[in-house]
């Protein structure tokens, strides 16, 4: 039967990993990881992402620092939060929550983040040094999805891998990063010609597409590991019928949408091990950020 690999317990040993470390280093640092989370407007998805970054933060004994400015705050006053973050010596970690309003330039804004302070790895500095093997931080979700293999022992060494979606926030990272782990990586996208016959050579899946169910039970080889990053609401019984788990109809129908990754149910049975959603990848992101933080601050405070 395929093995669940569930999120929380490996949020909850990084976390413990986290304390530990912070006893050993804050007394002679003489002050906690400072980390702010800047959020600009009032998206409910944002809002949600954010309370549980400084809840985390509060609750790993960090210094958080919440920064919310209006839906119509210019990019100048934003570029000039930022600034005053980057000079702030009680701060070690600046995350931007993405997306941005319309009318922001992101690109413009995440370069202006000192790489230094970068705590989301998105900085070109810190993808080159990615590209490069040299990373200090990495992005918060690959990331996670490397924490969550190396908790249940799974090797990627010589696996032949596909990752599906090449976003500078997911698929590319992960690529990079499953090559330094000395995986053979096919990374895939929406031009790809032939996704099915590449997913089905594969010993490892990440998928990260943003599309419902689209890892189906025929493309995947049995007994292949599938770890799934996307995050698809699912609005309309049809589409839950289509793309979840039947047993959850009755929660459906109670809460009148479904959370659902990129890898239909069914081809998580073929597998031999896989991440559910939700309660697998979703679960780490933000215990990673807290271990980027730590390690800037390592660094800045040269500890
Ligand atoms: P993006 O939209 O930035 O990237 C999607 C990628 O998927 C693109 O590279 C795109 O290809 C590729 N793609 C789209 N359709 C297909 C297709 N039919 N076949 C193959 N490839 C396809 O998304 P993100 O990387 O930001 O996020 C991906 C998913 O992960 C989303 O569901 C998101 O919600 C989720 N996510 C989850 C997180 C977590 O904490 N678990 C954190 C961040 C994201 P192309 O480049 O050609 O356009």
């Amino acid at each position: 039967m395929a093995q669940p690999l569930a999120g929380k317990a490996v949020a909850e040993a990084v976390q413990r990993e986290i304390v530990a470390e912070l006893e050993q280093c804050s007394a002679r640092a003489g002050r906690p990881p400072g980390l702010a989370v800047i959020k600009v407007g009032c998206d409910p998805a944002s809002q949600t992402y954010v309370a549980s970054k400084n809840k985390l933060a509060a609750k790993l004994g960090f210094h958080s620092r919440p920064v919310e400015l209006p839906e119509h705050t210019s990019q100048a006053e934003l570029l000039a939060a930022i600034g005053a973050l980057n000079a702030d010596p009680a701060i070690d970690g600046i995350l931007l929550q993405l997306p941005l309003p319309k009318g922001f330039d992101a690109t413009t804004v995440v370069d202006h983040i000192s790489p230094d302070k970068d705590a989301d790895g998105l900085h070109p500095f810190n993808q080159g040094l990615l590209a490069l093997g040299r990373a200090v931080v990495f992005p918060c979700t690959p990331a996670g999805v490397l924490r969550i293999i190396d908790h249940y022992a799974i090797d990627p060494t010589g696996m032949d891998v596909v990752v599906v979606g090449r976003s500078i926030l997911v698929g590319k990272p992960a690529a990079m990063m499953l090559s330094a782990r000395h995986a053979t990586v096919t990374l895939c996208h929406s031009q790809t010609r032939d996704l099915a016959g590449h997913v089905s050579r594969a010993d490892l899946v990440v998928a990260a597409a943003g599309k419902p169910g689209m890892i189906t039970a025929d493309m995947v080889k049995p007994g292949a590991i599938l770890i799934d990053v996307g995050i698809n609401h699912v609005q309309s019984e049809a589409d839950f019928l289509r793309y979840c788990d039947p047993r959850g109809l009755e929660s459906f129908r109670q809460k009148g949408y479904a959370i659902t990754g990129d890898i239909h149910p069914a081809a998580c049975e073929k597998a031999s091990a896989f991440t559910p959603v939700p309660g697998g990848v979703g679960l780490m992101t933000v215990t990673m950020l807290m271990v980027n933080t730590l390690r800037l601050y390592r660094k800045r405070l040269g500890l």
